[in-house]
């Protein structure tokens, strides 16, 4: 724990952080995804135990806040490719929080040796003193509700939004 529907919790939770035109449910939805994927190194836990080396263990490399850096970096490239972003700055920050927060977040579970934030340019293995996420009832409180508020209250106003600007997203030119 948390589990990936916590980490992609994040991005729902967070998207305010976003420039209104650039807020889609494609982004929300990809930014999601980004932050549930550092836990495809669990494959490493399988090979190499859970607090084996930081390139292949699970909670290594994958959950450092220089891959949250360099995925946003990546995103925002391919977000401005496909399509031109009002705010490429807020976009990149959005980003980077979502997917930082999928090892901060770990840094609260109920097991393991702590995650490697500060990979690959520090080898320690940081953790909170309090092991708060341990079952699935703290999540659903902290991540899952607020987020389900956000869905049902449309809070931010990406519900709306297809991924494609829109006339209404336009800003409003009128000669008046
Ligand atoms: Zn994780």
């Amino acid at each position: 724990m948390p589990s990936s529907i916590a980490h992609a919790a994040v991005a729902v939770i967070a998207n305010p952080v976003l420039e209104g035109h650039d807020r889609t449910r494609g982004l929300i939805w990809l930014a999601g995804a980004a932050a549930a994927a550092p836990d495809l190194d669990t494959v490493g836990w399988v090979l190499h135990g859970a607090d084996g080396p930081l390139s292949a263990a699970h909670r290594g490399v994958t959950h450092s806040l220089a891959v949250a850096v360099a995925g946003a970096l990546i995103g925002v490239a391919l977000l401005q490719w496909h399509r031109s972003l009002r705010s490429p700055a807020r976009t990149f920050a959005y980003l980077a929080l979502v997917i930082a927060s999928h090892g901060a977040l770990d840094c609260f579970a109920s097991y393991g040796a702590g995650v490697a934030l500060l990979a690959p340019f520090a080898g320690q293995r940081l953790k909170a003193p309090w092991r708060v996420f341990d079952g699935l009832l703290t999540e659903i409180v902290c991540l899952w509700l607020p987020a389900l508020i956000f869905i049902v209250l449309d809070i931010g106003g990406f519900r709306s939004r297809s991924g494609a600007p829109s006339a209404d997203s336009s800003p409003s030119r009128s000669a008046g």
